[in-house]
């Protein structure tokens, strides 16, 4: 295909002022894309060249992007940088220069996804001595043919700044359009029961409403795949050549990350073993959570958010080659830095300093971590995420060795709220974070948060039980002092997968010191745009909008209705945070990890219930 139309396409999503949009064109575009070439169009609107899972460095420094801009187009670089300083951005420097070549090339052809993706990935894996040389080489090979609105996009790659604004729940849904006609056509029961459903609820819309639930239908099938192999380019080849009947060869692989399940919360012990009945009750460990798999010889470690970890942590490669007693598993363990001598954690402070690409050995040395095991969800050939937690648990326990570096998180079984509270204190004192309780008879539920894992950590007096990860979706100049960091307030919000939006839960102001606010200042005017981006709602407008990418912790005094913030939106108020205060970066959650609405609004529930209680027990006193 013509990377011309790709970029047509680029260009109008870039543009698109609502998700239903973005989706419509999305599922243009892919329809009009061939099976074969379907993954490296979803990489690249996901602003990558490879799944998330393979540890692909595009990195390509700006001056020698400059570098190449000069070359093809005949003007000095210092022109070029000069009109980098007007506008901030290299994909339309790209495109002005291309616009106004005044050197005539002299081979041009005309560019396809093919070759401007084969091209970006040599950029991205030539390394050594020259590689530099040969990366602007490689980008002046594509702007020498590129038109102006290719520069652009193909120039946003390498220097990691094409961000669309497309996220993962956008392109499973436009293929949920694309498929729906296929699939009315291929489950009539169903669809027949869903129409009948609606001719009696609803007779006015079922036409849109019928669209509605086939397209929800056909999304759940494909993410249900999307948990287990967080792939989307290969998973858009296999809808592509077979339709949903494709979605049947996906099964679990070591190498392919699966999408971890996540933990409710509640408030209390008596309410979690109200919940629960008898169950597993698991020290909470503030570290990383990290899921590893292991095929023979070879072990792989995964992020939260599927991001290839491997090189970062050797000495858990090492440890696991030796006490993992399978030939093929997979499994999940949150990882801490532990002081040897002092026989404690390390608070996560330390921790996280062991996520760093640089430097691996000489602090792999100062900060060893354990890895504290706790699901096991494949084992020699087989998927165990339909075994119950407790059947998983056992062989989890079989497989592991005993050895200095991988262990089992510390658990215990329980039907009482009391001993369920001195565990909890337990690991409170020896400085762990909380507890986590499970339950015994649940399945594995890849990418989802449901009742099966319950958290509860250590509560605050006069402040809500937890803090709440926010993502940053744009920021205020500020007025009098703060004028001059250039950044007065920060405005926040938390993530509705359901509608892939973010929505408004905060204004920060307070809470800042001034290097916190120059680090931000410098961190968010490099991504700051004018444009609203289309995947937040908000009713409020910052100076500047910033694609949501950085999540901050925040803690609060508690969970109010609000007329203004979107978090929970009911058509006339939401939900917001009181007295908001910034308490530290969450570098190693991505955007789309950070709280999302449906937890703000169970806190909020929670909250409402716990001040009853609190005002009944006063009111009896
Ligand atoms: P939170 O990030 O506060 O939602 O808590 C859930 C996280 O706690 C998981 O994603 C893990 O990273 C971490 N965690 C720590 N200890 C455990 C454990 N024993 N079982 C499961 N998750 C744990």
């Amino acid at each position: 295909m013509h990377f011309e139309i790709l970029a047509g396409y680029f260009e109008k999503i870039e543009a698109a002022s609502s998700r239903l949009e973005m989706t419509a064109l999305l599922a243009e575009l892919f329809e009009k894309i061939p099976a074969k070439e379907i993954d490296k169009a979803i990489y690249l609107c996901q602003g990558r060249l490879a799944p998330l899972f393979e540890a692909l460095e595009i990195g390509m420094g700006e001056k020698f992007v400059m570098e190449a801009i000069a070359r093809t187009s005949g003007f000095e670089r210092k022109e070029v940088e000069k009109k980098f300083k007007e506008v901030g951005d290299l994909g339309l420097v790209a495109q002005e220069f291309a616009s106004k070549k005044r050197q005539k090339a002299l081979f041009k052809e005309d560019l396809t996804l093919e070759k401007v993706f084969a091209n970006l990935k040599k950029i991205a894996t030539a390394s050594g001595i020259g590689s530099q040389d040969l990366k602007i080489k490689l980008l002046a090979e594509l702007l020498n043919s590129a038109k102006p609105l290719e520069a652009k996009f193909i120039t946003r790659v390498p220097i990691g700044n094409l961000r669309l604004g497309v996220g993962d729940p956008t392109i499973m849904d436009a293929f949920a359009k694309i498929l729906a006609f296929e699939f009315a056509k291929e489950n009539k029961k169903e669809t027949e029961k869903i129409e009948k459903e609606l001719k009696e609820k609803n007779p006015e819309k079922r036409k849109e409403e019928l669209e509605r639930k086939t397209r929800q239908k056909i999304r759940e099938k494909i993410e249900e795949k999307y948990n287990i192999h967080s792939d989307l380019g290969s998973i858009a080849q296999l809808l592509k050549e077979h339709g949903l009947k494709g979605m049947e060869k996906i099964e679990i692989t070591p190498g392919i990350p699966i999408r971890p399940t996540l933990a409710e919360r509640l408030a209390s012990a008596e309410e979690i073993i109200k919940k629960l009945g008898k169950c597993a009750v698991e020290s909470k460990y503030d570290g990383f959570r990290l899921g590893v798999h292991k095929k023979n010889g070879q072990v792989w470690i995964f992020s939260r958010h599927s991001e290839n970890m491997t090189e970062m942590f050797p000495d858990i490669v090492e440890a696991v080659k030796k006490q993992i007693k399978a030939k093929e598993a997979i499994f999940e363990g949150e990882a801490l830095a532990f002081n040897e001598e002092a026989e404690e954690f390390y608070p996560f402070q330390v921790t996280i300093q062991r996520k760093r690409k640089y430097e691996v050995k000489e602090k792999t040395e100062e900060f060893p971590l354990r890895l504290f095991c706790f699901d096991l969800l494949f084992l020699n050939g087989k998927s165990l995420m339909n075994l119950a937690f407790k059947e998983r648990r056992k062989k989890l326990e079989e497989i592991i060795e005993k050895g200095k570096v991988v262990e089992l998180t510390k658990s215990i079984i329980t039907d009482s709220p009391k001993e369920l509270e001195r565990f909890f204190e337990k690991s409170i004192s020896s400085g762990l974070e909380g507890i986590i309780a499970k339950d015994l008879e649940a399945k594995y539920i890849a990418g989802a948060r449901k009742f099966a894992w319950i958290k509860l950590k250590r509560s605050y007096k006069g402040e809500l039980q937890d803090s709440i990860d926010c993502a940053i979706l744009g920021y205020f100049e500020g007025k009098g002092q703060r004028a001059e960091f250039g950044l007065g307030a920060l405005l926040v919000g938390v993530f509705n997968p359901k509608k892939d939006q973010f929505e408004t839960i905060a204004k920060i102001g307070t809470g800042m010191s001034e290097e916190r606010m120059k680090e931000l200042e410098k961190m968010l005017s490099k991504i700051k745009q004018k444009k609203k981006p289309v995947m937040v709602s908000s009713n409020l407008e910052p100076d500047y909008w910033v694609m949501p990418e950085f999540v901050i912790e925040v803690r609060a005094d508690e969970i109010t209705k609000s007329p203004i913030h979107t978090c929970n939106w009911n058509g006339s108020e939401g939900l917001a945070l009181r007295f908001p205060r910034l308490i530290s970066m969450r570098r190693d959650k991505k955007a789309e990890e950070c709280t999302h609405s449906s937890e703000v609004k169970r806190m909020f529930e929670n909250q409402k219930k716990q001040s009853t209680e609190s005002f009944g027990k006063e009111g009896n006193a």
